[in-house]
């Protein structure tokens, strides 16, 4: 769908204006209303502070979530906010988009008891927006060592990588295809939980340490070669997440209102005007992870009047998590289930329907203007010998590459969690391994095989 037609009629159903620009502002206003004093005092009081808190296991990167929380019922949010961030340098971004209900808040003891987890998500955004308000810095860079590294991608495992390499004096170059860094936190993150340019507010408060610089408009793989950024760097992070939305392979893919929803996403986190987006009438997302569950969300609050989530396989086996899915269900989004997709029906090359096949039952179909895509993204390969498992770049423990003088983290690597806070734990492992490398001499080999 071209979203940037200045019709607002692009086919019978794939309408903009479905919605007033007032409406839609108020469907995309923040998800969760943060906390206010009183909220986050009495919400801190919950927590029993254990030892060996599981909370604090089941985070990606480590938080002492006691530790802040008791910050927080001290009053002193910027010392919270201090411990956050020196585990994870988007815990602002986390707070706001982390599946807490499979993570940390999952993990609390709490969940025995009849009022729920400790909401842990909320009181950590509340620490880091305080911090960010009060304008304070945490971080001090380490004298520059003189040494260069190189990140492919301005995402959330490349700014990670970055930041903990420049606060330990090293010079960071950071190449990123696209014209704003933050990866998905800018482009692909549901619109109602990223309100108020916050992905941006966060890569500022990122590169306010110095020693980072980025290109933008560079494309690893076509303007530049890994080799090349090998020649001119020490050491080089790739963080590039997954580029290439996967296929349907059904005849007629090409045909009007069949759309990727990463890229519908893309859109309609740049706009200006949400209501100038085109909108179908009748919506199917193919899909069963949060990709799907956004684009379905995103399309009703755009004023789609029916959304269905069509999954292939039954609810249970869905990546998106029962509060997700629940998320969908209050939204009005219908979720069917072992429905595989085997025909696009189109008429005068626009979609009508799609007609599905059943494991249980009979052959069906249903009618939509607009299908969107969202059965996973693959790599975009850089050229290199970087070894590759399932399609997805190998990495060890410190997450080096299979070549030499080469890291690897986020959604590109393989076995990875394909979740924001995984993507920065990665980033700051590999940081670590880096600096080693940097300072203890490039000769040593690998300590664990890939
Ligand atoms: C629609 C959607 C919703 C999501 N919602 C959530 C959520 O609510 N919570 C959550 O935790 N996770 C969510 N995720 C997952 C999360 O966004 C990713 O796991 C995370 O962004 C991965 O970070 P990354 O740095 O590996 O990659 P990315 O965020 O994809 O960043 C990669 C960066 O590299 C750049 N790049 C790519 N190729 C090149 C190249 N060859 N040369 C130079 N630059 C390049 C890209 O432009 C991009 O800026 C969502 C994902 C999607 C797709
Ligand atoms: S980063 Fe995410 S998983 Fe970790 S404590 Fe914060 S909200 Fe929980």
């Amino acid at each position: 769908m071209n979203t940037t037609k200045s019709s607002n009629k692009t086919q019978d159903g794939i309408v903009s204006q479905r919605l007033s620009e007032a409406s839609c502002q108020q469907h995309f206003s923040d998800l969760h209303q943060p906390l206010t004093k009183y909220g986050a005092l009495v919400e801190a009081d919950r927590c029993y502070y254990c030892y060996d808190a599981p909370c604090q296991t089941a985070c990606p990167t480590g938080i002492n979530v006691p530790s802040f929380i008791g910050m927080i019922s001290q009053h002193n949010n910027h010392g919270a906010a201090g411990k956050i961030l020196t585990e994870n340098i988007m815990g602002g971004t986390c707070a706001r988009a982390c599946p807490v209900e499979t993570l940390c808040e999952q993990a609390c003891v709490r969940n025995h008891e009849d009022d729920g987890p400790v909401r842990i998500g909320m009181l950590q955004r509340y620490a880091t927006d305080q911090a960010s308000q009060d304008q304070v810095s945490f971080f001090t860079r380490a004298e520059p060592t003189g040494h260069s590294v190189a990140v492919v991608g301005a995402g959330p495992a490349g700014l990670a990588c970055a930041h903990a390499m420049a606060v330990l004096g090293h010079d960071v170059v950071i190449y990123e295809a696209q014209a704003k860094a933050g990866g998905l936190n800018e482009y692909g993150l549901a619109a109602y939980k990223m309100v108020d340019d916050f992905a941006q507010k966060e890569v500022d408060m990122i590169l306010s340490i110095g020693g980072i610089e980025i290109r933008h408009g560079v494309r690893i793989g076509t303007n530049l070669s890994l080799a090349d950024l090998q020649a001119r760097h020490e050491a080089v992070f790739i963080g590039t997440g997954l580029g290439q939305s996967r296929r349907l392979n059904l005849a007629d893919e090409q045909a009007h209102g069949v759309e990727n929803a990463i890229e519908y996403i893309h859109d309609l986190r740049q706009t200006e005007r949400l209501s100038d987006l085109p909108v179908g009438r009748k919506v199917l997302v193919i899909g069963g992870g949060m990709t799907a569950i956004d684009i379905a969300a995103q399309s009703k609050l755009l004023g789609a009047e029916e959304v269905t989530i069509a999954y292939r396989r039954g609810q249970e086996h869905m990546n998106a998590s029962d509060h997700e899915q629940a998320f969908a269900l209050e939204n009005g989004i219908r979720l069917v289930f072992w429905a595989q997709p085997i025909k696009l029906e189109v008429q005068s090359n626009a979609l009508v329907g799609v007609e599905f096949a059943s494991t249980q039952g009979d052959n069906f179909t249903l009618s939509a203007d607009v299908v969107f895509k969202a059965i996973g993204q693959t790599l975009l390969p850089l050229e290199g010998n970087l070894s590759l498992t399932s399609g997805r770049i190998e990495v060890d423990t410190e997450q080096r590459c299979s070549v030499d003088g080469v890291w690897a983290g986020g959604d590109c690597i393989a076995g990875g969690e394909d979740l924001a806070v995984s993507a920065v734990q990665d980033g700051k492992v590999a940081a670590k391994s880096m600096h080693q490398w940097l300072v203890c001499g490039q000769n040593q080999t690998r300590q664990s095989e890939v």
